[in-house]
């Protein structure tokens, strides 16, 4: 069997299928047998589990998460990669390999066709231009996903395991902590791909909450306060929420902000999950008023 793992097997399949590695869809394969053994770690699978991965690219992590799950849905965007897939994970019965944007499918419809347990898992290595917005489509959508493992750029990955007061901290790190309970699994640096990227990456795995850690009247409300707060990172808190489209005056923004027991004077920035869940519910109340 191949070994994928193996640069000069990774560039001799390349070759052999015509394919060039694509930039722009961050087609940077994992060739790091160590990293790759934290990715599975991570993922805590059983023979009873689904697993969705995005962008399988030659099949690397593909064939260990079909040597540990009860069955993966891989969805690979690359036509050409698919081809060289068929070769790679032949012999995998349990590999459901679809052409697809993960942008764009329903990833549970995928699930159910391919005959997959609900909730499942997402493990992946994220092409980077599109972690950030995979990651909020998948927190913001309703899917049944209990964990993720991505890897993603390391400066996204400080992101959204960043807590309160901290320059990394912002509207994606809250609804991360709202949505999941983040963990950093490992620092990977650009050597462990072929071909290396300009800039290091991070394992984070992210276990999806049962219910959400604050009380929120409305979770889009809670969002746009979140966005607005951080939108005006160098205002306080009152003039922040004046200068968004919630359209609050500072006067009643100060009364909401006193009413949630938030200093007006603060930053956003450094308000934690249960200050963001208090001014929502103090401006739900103001509103209904
Ligand atoms: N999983 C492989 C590995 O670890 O070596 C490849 C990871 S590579 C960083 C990202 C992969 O995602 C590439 O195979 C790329 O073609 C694929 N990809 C890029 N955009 C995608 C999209 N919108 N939907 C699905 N796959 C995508």
């Amino acid at each position: 069997m191949l070994n994928l793992t193996s640069p000069a097997v990774v560039r001799a399949l390349l070759l052999k299928y015509g394919i060039r590695p694509k930039r722009r869809l961050g087609q940077n394969f994992l060739i790091n047998p160590g990293v790759l053994e934290k990715i599975i770690a991570a993922a805590n699978l059983a023979a009873g589990d689904t697993v969705v991965e995005i962008g399988p690219g030659v099949g690397t992590l593909t064939r260990r998460l079909a040597e540990t799950a009860g069955k993966v849905v891989a969805v690979e965007v690359d036509r050409a990669l698919v081809g060289l897939l068929k070769e790679t994970l032949s012999g995998y019965a349990n590999i459901f390999l679809v052409e697809g944007d993960a942008l764009k499918v329903g990833l549970d419809a995928l699930v159910a066709a391919a005959g997959g347990a609900f909730p499942y898992k997402v493990v992946a290595n994220l092409p980077y231009y599109l972690s950030t917005s995979l990651l909020t489509r998948l927190l913001r959508g309703d899917f049944k996903v209990s964990l993720l493992v991505i890897m993603v750029q390391k400066e996204v990955a400080l992101r959204l395991v960043a807590r309160p007061g901290t320059k990394e901290y912002g509207a994606l790190s809250v609804l991360v902590r709202y949505k999941t309970e983040p963990e950093l699994v490992a620092v990977v640096s650009r050597g462990s791909f072929f071909p290396a990227p300009e800039v290091d990456s991070a394992v984070v795995r992210l276990a999806v909450r049962s219910s959400p850690p604050v009380a929120v009247p409305d979770e889009e409300l809670f969002f746009r306060v979140v966005r607005a707060a951080f939108a005006k990172r160098r205002k306080t808190l009152v003039n922040a929420l004046a200068a968004s489209a919630l359209g609050l005056s500072r006067e009643v923004g100060a009364l909401v902000l006193a009413r949630a027991g938030v200093d007006p004077q603060q930053r956003g920035e450094t308000l934690t999950l249960e200050e963001f869940a208090a001014v929502t519910r103090s401006l739900a109340a103001e509103q209904e008023e």
